[in-house]
Formats: structure tokens, C-alpha cells, sequence
């Protein structure tokens, strides 16, 4: 046994006794309810990368163990860190305790330390994304998360009895799982998918990608690739191109600068963390135009990797204006010049579009966005937030029209476009542990609102006696009592 496997063991032997002292996971409490013999899920998440496993873990922890967690990715390959993402480190800072939901032997640092020792903890500038991506499968291990993957939600049907019907596809066919709650853990292209400008239409699909796709670097080597934006994953895989050995690397970036504060994460405190849902409308659409017009930066690191290059160009104050295909090429064209390409990567992130998600296909035209309810004030109008679900308190969707889907407050949206009604506590690492807590504790008072008559029952039927009766006399009861009222 290696000294790493002794003292992840050790850690682990400590996370039991932590849990162990604090009673938890707490005891199973949800009645069971039951379709033709089948258990229905009291909840069932969809998505098991790091959102998907900590809502799991704080449901598990209020003792709703009645739950499953799907994934259609691989085990080990959910969410974007082993797959699409090509930074070199994560962007946060290394200290963020994000999953780990206020236990110390749950942190990534006490993970890493009990892999690499403390010395190499104190040299570690940021995670190294493969051990980040190591670090979720050990949470989940550790927390005996109830995860399935290669297994795809491809529907989510509401049913007359209240209850939801999702079409389950595995390797070896289609299985209906029935769950009081569902709750979206699906991604960051959770609610639509990548965003492409309508201008790439213009030229057939072999000759661009989107950051999120696979891509094949080596194919191309010697070739000449643009990448639009300047956002974080347009670094990223600017960088892998060159490094592959790409000829020569044009990032087109529409801003004449690129940006370089990042807002919201700068003001980021227990109060931004707590308060924000308390905010009313207007105030968190302010907060968030605000933050959205200004752009997130791309880290400095990844910036430096790209422009080491002498084979990179950035080209600023350029918004794509043409793509057109001419003898096997595309020449994109910009304010200050044509260019002849080889490949284009589109870094340009990804957009609410509900008709894009087969799995929303029942529910996606009930369900509220902020365009249907909240009108944008004139001098801050902005698409993306108007196509953000407008959700409950526990991140549950709600009906365009009251009383058309009454079944969507028992689907939970946790993922990124949650942002403005709830603020930043379902996409990224810093607060996703206070997120998941508040859709946990939304999803236990709902069922046990829903089961009320059953805990009722169970509170008239309870009968185990505290008191024997023989732990005391009645002093009036015997006969000539001396004190006993003439
Ligand atoms: C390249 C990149 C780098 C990032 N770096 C950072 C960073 O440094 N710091 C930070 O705080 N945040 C970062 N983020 C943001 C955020 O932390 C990640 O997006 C993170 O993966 C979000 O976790 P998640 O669980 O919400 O989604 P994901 O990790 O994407 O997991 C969603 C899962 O849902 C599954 N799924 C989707 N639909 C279905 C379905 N119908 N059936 C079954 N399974 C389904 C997918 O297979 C996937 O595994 C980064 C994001 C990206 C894209």
C-alpha cells in the first residue's frame, strides 16, 4: 500500500467519525410510496457531476436516502473537467471549500493534502483540473452516493397523481422511474446549450466547433485556426491549439479591450451568498446586467499561455461581420480585415433555449422566465437574463400560468441560469454547499407538507411510553389522605 492510499484511508476513517459525531447521515424519515409494486424516488437528480453530487449529499444528510443520482456521461467523466474543459488549473482560488458542505475532511485541501502531503499544498498555486476531477470521484465514493451512470434522462412527464414519470434510457433499453421531485443538475447547458451566432450558418459544419465539443487538436496541426471570444475556455483552447501545433492562432475579440475585473466573484461574500434572493427584482437584475456587461476576464494564466505564442494574434474591436467558404477556406471577415481560416472555434457560451432539452419537452412551455413576468428596466435590457427561469425559493420552476403544470414546483433547477432569482449558488465551486442546502431544505419541507396526513397518523398512532407510571405516587389518590381537603 502506497503512503498516499494510508493516508486517504486515514481521512477517510476521519470523515466517518466526523459524521459519526454529528449524527449524520440522519435517519431515513420519508413514508414510502409505491406504483403497480414499484418504490417511487422521493427524489431523483439529474446529473452527477459536482452540483448533482452535493445535492445528493444534503438530501442524504436530512435523510432522504430514497434517491438517485443519473448520469448519461461514463463514471469519472461527468461534467466538463476530464472532457471539454483544456485549462491547465481551475480558475478559483485553491481554498474555496465549495462541496464540501462545512465538513473539514470533505475539502478538496484535505483531499489533496492526504494525496500530495502539505508541503505540496503549500506550494500549489490552483487545482490542477484532473485532481479536481479526482476529488469528485473520491466525494462521491466517500459519501456513498447513490450514482448510476450511462444512464440518460431523455424525459421528465408529470402525471395526474402529482407524480413525475422520466423515461430512463440505459445500455440495455428504456425503464420509467417515478420521483416525487426532480431536480436538474444537468449542467451548465442545463436549460438550452452551447450559443453559436447565427453568422456560422453560413458555412458547412466541418469547418467549426464550440469550446464544449470534442475537438480533434491534432487534426489541426499546420493549420490555420481562429478562435472567437476572449472568455476563459477561448484562452483554453486557443492555448491547446497552439501548443498542438497549429500554424498560426487569430483570437477575434468583439470588445477594443478585453476585460479584466471580475465583478460578481470581487464582491463575493456570505452576504452576497445569503442576501441576494432577498433582493427585490430590480435589484438583482441591476447586480446582474451590471456583472454581465462587464464580462468575466479570462485568468492572467491562461491569457499568458496564449499570447508565450509568437504564432497568436489578438485582434480586438473585431466582431465577426461575414463568414463565407472560398476554395476549401473560410475568410472571416471583421471591421479591420479579411482573414483566411482553417478551423474556427467558437467560444461563445451557452443560452437558455428550453425547446433544446428533450428531457423539458413536456414541461418546457409552462415553465416562467423573467421576460413573462418581469419587464427589463429601458437602459439595462439583456436577453440572457430575460430567458432565466423565474424560480421559487427552493430553485422549483413555476408556471407561466398558475394551475397549468402545477407538477414543475417539484422540479428543481439547480444549475447556472438559477442566477438570478437565487444568485450564484448553482454553478460555479465558491457557494455551491449553501445551495444545495437551501434546495434540500425546500425539497424535505415539501415532502413532508405533501405527507402530512401520514406523519399525522403516524403521530396519533405512536404509543412507546417514556414514563412506565410507576415513577411516582398521587398523593390525593390514597383513602384519609392527611392532607386531603375536608
Ligand atoms: C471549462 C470550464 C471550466 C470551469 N472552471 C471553473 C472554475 O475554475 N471554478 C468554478 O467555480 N467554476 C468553474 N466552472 C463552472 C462550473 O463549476 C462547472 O461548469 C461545473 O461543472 C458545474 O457543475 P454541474 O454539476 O452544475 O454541471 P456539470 O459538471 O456539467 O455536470 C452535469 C452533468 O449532467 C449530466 N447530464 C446532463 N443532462 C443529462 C441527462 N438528460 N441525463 C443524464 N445526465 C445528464 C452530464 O453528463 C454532466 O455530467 C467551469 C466550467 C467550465 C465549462
Amino acid at each position: 500500500m502506497t503512503a498516499p492510499d494510508v493516508n486517504l484511508q486515514a481521512l477517510e476513517a476521519r470523515l466517518a467519525q466526523d459524521l459519526a459525531w454529528l449524527e449524520l447521515p440522519a435517519k431515513s424519515w420519508v413514508p414510502p410510496q409505491y406504483i403497480d409494486d414499484k418504490r417511487v424516488r422521493d427524489v431523483v437528480i439529474v446529473g452527477a457531476g459536482m452540483a448533482g453530487l452535493v445535492a445528493s449529499g444534503m438530501l442524504k444528510r436530512l435523510g432522504v436516502d430514497n434517491q438517485q443520482v443519473l448520469d448519461r456521461a461514463p463514471s469519472g467523466l461527468e461534467g466538463p473537467w476530464a472532457t471539454y474543459a483544456r485549462m491547465r488549473t481551475l480558475r478559483s482560488p485553491k481554498q474555496l471549500t465549495g462541496p464540501a458542505m462545512g465538513l473539514p475532511a470533505l475539502t478538496f485541501r484535505a483531499y489533496f493534502e492526504a494525496r500530495f502531503g502539505c508541503e505540496a499544498w503549500e506550494k500549489l498555486d490552483r487545482a490542477p483540473r484532473l485532481v479536481w476531477m479526482d476529488y469528485l470521484i473520491w466525494y462521491r465514493k466517500v459519501l456513498s452516493l447513490p450514482v448510476e451512470n450511462e444512464v440518460e434522462v431523455q424525459a421528465i412527464d408529470p402525471r395526474p397523481d402529482g407524480l413525475l414519470a422520466l423515461k430512463v434510457a440505459r445500455n440495455d433499453g428504456v425503464e420509467t422511474v417515478f420521483a416525487r421531485h426532480v431536480v436538474l443538475a444537468n449542467g451548465r447547458d442545463g436549460l438550452g446549450g452551447p450559443f453559436v451566432p447565427s453568422i456560422a450558418d453560413a458555412i458547412d459544419r466541418k469547418f467549426w466547433a464550440h469550446t464544449a465539443d470534442e475537438i480533434n487538436f491534432e487534426a489541426l496541426q499546420n493549420k490555420r485556426v481562429a478562435v472567437i471570444g476572449a472568455g476563459a475556455s477561448s484562452m483554453d483552447n486557443a492555448a491547446v491549439a497552439l501548443e498542438t501545433g497549429c500554424a498560426r492562432l487569430d483570437l477575434f475579440i468583439r470588445r477594443n479591450d478585453i476585460p479584466r475585473v471580475n465583478k460578481f466573484t470581487g464582491i463575493g461574500s456570505q452576504g452576497v451568498i445569503h442576501g441576494f434572493a432577498g433582493l427585490p427584482d430590480e435589484w438583482k437584475w441591476r447586480f446582474l446586467d451590471h456583472t454581465i456587461r462587464a464580462q468575466t476576464p479570462p485568468p492572467r494564466p491562461s491569457t499568458l499561455r496564449v499570447s508565450q505564442h509568437a504564432n497568436a494574434h489578438f485582434h480586438l474591436g473585431s466582431p465577426i461581420l461575414k463568414l463565407e467558404e472560398k476554395g476549401g477556406d473560410v475568410v472571416l471577415t471583421t471591421p479591420k480585415g479579411a482573414y483566411d481560416v482553417d478551423f474556427i472555434i467558437f467560444g461563445t457560451g451557452f443560452q437558455v433555449d428550453l425547446l433544446a432539452r428533450p428531457e423539458l419537452s413536456a414541461v418546457a412551455r409552462y415553465i416562467r422566465l423573467w421576460r413573462d413576468r418581469f419587464a427589463a428596466p429601458e437602459d439595462m435590457p439583456n436577453p440572457e437574463l430575460e430567458n432565466s427561469p423565474d424560480l421559487g425559493g427552493s430553485f422549483e420552476f413555476l408556471e407561466k400560468v398558475p394551475g397549468s403544470c402545477p407538477a414543475l414546483h417539484q422540479i428543481h433547477c439547480f444549475n447556472f441560469p438559477a442566477t438570478l432569482s437565487q444568485g450564484k449558488l448553482s454553478g460555479d465551486i465558491p457557494a455551491i454547499s449553501e445551495g444545495a442546502d437551501r434546495l434540500a431544505r425546500g425539497i424535505v419541507r415539501s415532502l413532508f407538507v405533501a405527507d402530512r396526513e401520514r406523519h399525522y397518523a403516524a403521530l396519533i398512532a405512536f404509543d412507546t411510553p417514556e414514563l412506565l407510571g410507576d415513577e411516582w405516587t398521587d398523593a390525593d389518590a390514597a383513602v384519609g389522605a392527611p392532607h386531603a381537603a375536608a
